[in-house]
């Protein structure tokens, strides 16, 4: 196998100040950015640290015990959090996710989550709030998570088989610990509950059929997420990529499915549904979705924006410099200036990587990648 040059370079110090504007407008909530693009969803990493070392993620020959992780005093804290999250709900933002990193390592996470749980929209309504976590720590804190206010979770698992996972987490991590999370977080009425599986050629892609098989009519949905060239740690390779719609093909030899609408604009899942013997959807059985960040970019509808751990404001997942979110909340400014700060650097995005990328030939290296962010630090 040919060796593997993995680039050590630290994207994170690259930022830009966030600058108060002389004239201060109020947000309206109908923020678009220049591809007129709203911003509705807001993604929260709450530390940059796990347990997992997924060689797709944290490869642990990068983020072994040298690793500078981030100093606690660099991290946002709760009330700084929800501050911004706050403030970003004024500009429009209607679902929070906190990920990471591995979300649940946050000590006391379950006070962010019900001080968040209190955010209301202008017009009264509850936030859609949900996270994302490798279900490690799930079945001891499901319980204290739905209490704090949490509505939805989404379970990341690569495969059934112990041996395929235990090599992907790289820590040994078995996988029945993972279903007992997604049994616990269940039990306790967390619903609509999500799986996602990135999918890698040649790694895990015979686990697709069981993984699909054994969520079918289980009521948690099973999402399919092509291996992405996010950061500069994983030596990613398009050689790697499962295209959704091979694995689309693959699961219908033997499961029949139906495209389905998307449930909203700014979807990142196309969703199939399982189909009953007259081929029409059967809700028992429920559906699975796919992931195609690489074959076929949806950055047209991508209304997402990306809080890190130490509060830099990223408008991309491919992109290379965050805006200083904490530098602004820690210099005394006002709600009404960070509002107003916030504002213009939505309206100047125009970010949409993966949609350029898909322009290029398969294989290229786009110039930057080098300097692109870690996924363990602005979160997936
Ligand atoms: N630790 C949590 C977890 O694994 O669910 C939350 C953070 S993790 C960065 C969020 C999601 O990003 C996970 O579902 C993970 O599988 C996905 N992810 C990380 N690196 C990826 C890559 N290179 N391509 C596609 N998905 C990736
Ligand atoms: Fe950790 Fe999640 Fe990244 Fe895996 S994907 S290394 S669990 S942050
Ligand atoms: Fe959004 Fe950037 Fe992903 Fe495109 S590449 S969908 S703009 S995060």
């Amino acid at each position: 196998m040919a060796e593997r040059v993995i680039p050590l370079v630290d994207a994170r110090a690259a930022s830009r100040s966030a600058v108060v504007p002389s004239l201060l407008q109020a947000p309206t909530g109908l923020l678009q950015d220049q591809w007129g693009r709203p911003l509705r969803d807001l993604r929260i990493s709450v530390t940059d640290r796990c347990n997992f070392r997924c060689n797709y993620c944290m490869p642990k020959e990068v983020f072994d015990k040298n690793y500078p992780y981030l100093p606690h005093s660099s991290l946002l804290s709760f009330e700084e959090i929800t501050r911004l999250a706050q403030l970003f709900v004024q500009h429009g933002v209607r679902k929070l996710r906190l990920t990471g990193g591995e979300p649940l390592l946050r000590k006391n996470i379950e006070s962010l989550i019900a001080q968040l749980a209190q955010l209301r929209t202008p017009d009264g309504q509850p936030l859609d709030l949900t996270l994302t976590t490798n279900a490690s720590l799930l079945a001891r804190k499901a319980q204290a998570l739905k209490d704090a206010g949490l509505n939805r979770v989404t379970v990341s698992l690569d495969g059934l088989d112990d041996a395929v996972f235990r090599r992907m987490n790289d820590v040994d991590f078995p996988v029945a610990d993972v279903l007992d999370g997604i049994e616990a977080a269940r039990a306790v009425g967390l619903s609509d509950i999500k799986v996602n599986m990135v999918v890698k050629r040649g790694t895990n892609d015979d686990q697709i059929l069981p993984m699909a098989r054994h969520f079918r009519g289980t009521g948690v949905t099973l999402r399919f997420i092509e291996y992405m060239d996010v950061g500069a740690t994983n030596g990613w390779r398009m050689n790697e990529v499962l295209p959704s719609a091979e694995l689309i093909a693959q699961l219908r030899a033997e499961l029949p499915l139906i495209a389905l609408d998307p449930n909203s604009q700014g979807e990142t899942a196309v969703r199939w549904g399982y189909a009953d013997a007259f081929g029409q959807h059967d809700p028992a059985l429920g559906e699975v979705g796919v992931i195609s960040s690489v074959t076929q970019a949806f950055c047209g509808d991508c209304n997402r924006a990306r809080l890190s751990t130490e509060g830099q404001l990223y408008l991309c997942l491919f992109a290379s410099q965050g805006w200083d979110l904490r530098s602004l909340l820690r210099s005394g400014a006002s709600d009404r200036e960070i509002a107003a700060a916030i504002a213009p650097i939505w309206q100047q995005r125009d970010d949409r990587y993966s949609q350029m990328r898909s322009e290029m030939p398969p294989d290229a290296s786009p110039a930057q990648s080098a300097r692109r962010i870690e996924m363990s630090y602005i979160g997936g």
